[in-house]
């Protein structure tokens, strides 16, 4: 009798935890950034999933058969936007064939429409020319008042799934939103000292980032967004670097190191491979410990070279 209430309990207990799972929203995301901001203000009543990993250059993610049946089973899709995943994740949101997620639907969230968008193009559409930007800079998580901003938006969106978690999802917000806050001047402080130093960086992808800790972005390694080194571009940014003595370059993790290193040979800059996502190192846990570790990683570098 005894084993039998046992076991009873033992069953409740599951049924329990599986009508528990079953409540939690699922979600994928384009990116393991917004994955990392969608626990943040998801907590226990979210599953998350990114189709992308953060050593990955998310311009180019090879699609596999395994993200269709994720999306398929997905209530809820968080994408980068402004077109960055365009050359992979539209396709795969089609053969999902899951009308909840598809680009309008309720169960799709753009992450960039609340978010601070730089280099919007003025005039022509620049995409004609190999420009992988066409819509504004698609980097823009990291500056982490974006990532506020993409934490707010899929708080309101998880409220609008799941209406009876949304106090859940508000103070788990407010709770992000305060660590990120302290972070914020932590971060804020090291960078003090190296206000308007100026950088140069392979793709496009600091933007954001450089404007809020005041770094100056004189060139880029790639003539164009997408477009890879050219001799002649690369002699004049050479050219330029000396001239403004700049002492740091840097590179995106999955880039080719050898146009970058001759650049470094030739000028004396450090070429400081850095990553820019969530998953680009292994200690690279969450949002805030990306920043935690790029930050760091840019200050030893600064003071490495001596650079001011
Ligand atoms: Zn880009």
């Amino acid at each position: 009798m005894r084993k039998t209430l046992q076991w009873a309990l033992g069953l409740a207990s599951i049924l329990l935890v599986a009508a528990h799972a079953q409540a939690a929203i699922n979600v994928v995301t384009a990116t393991e950034d917004l994955a990392s901001l969608t626990r943040e203000v998801g907590g226990d009543r979210v599953k998350v999933e990114s189709l992308s990993r953060g050593y990955q250059d998310p311009h180019f993610v090879e699609a596999k058969p395994s993200f269709v049946l994720k999306l398929h089973a997905c209530q809820l899709l968080v994408a980068v936007g402004r077109e960055l995943e365009i050359g992979w994740l539209p396709p795969l949101i089609t053969q999902s064939r899951n009308a909840k997620i598809q680009r309008g639907a309720e169960g799709y969230l753009d992450a960039s429409l609340t978010a601070e968008i730089l280099e919007i193009p003025t005039g022509d559409i620049t995409r004609a020319m190999g420009d992988v930007h066409p819509q504004g800079n698609p980097h823009y998580w990291l500056d982490p008042g974006n990532g506020r901003r993409i934490a707010q938006a899929i708080q309101a969106k998880l409220a609008q799934l799941s209406p009876a978690d949304a106090s859940y999802f508000a103070s788990r917000y407010a709770d992000f939103d305060k660590r990120l806050a302290e972070a914020e001047k932590r971060w804020e402080a090291m960078m003090a000292p190296y206000r308007g130093l100026k950088i140069v960086t392979y793709h496009r992808s600091w933007p954001n980032l450089c404007k809020r800790f005041g770094l100056e972005v004189i060139g880029y390694v790639e003539p164009r967004p997408g477009i890879p080194p050219s001799p002649s571009h690369t002699l004049d940014l050479i050219k330029e670097m000396k001239a403004k003595n700049v002492k740091i370059l840097l590179v995106e993790p999955y880039f080719d190191l050898k146009t970058p290193n001759s650049i470094g040979r030739e000028t004396g800059a450090k070429v400081l491979v850095m990553p820019p996502s969530v998953g680009g190192e292994k200690e690279i846990t969450d949002y805030i410990k990306l920043f935690d570790y790029d930050v760091s990683l840019l200050v030893s570098a600064i003071k490495e070279v001596g650079a001011k």
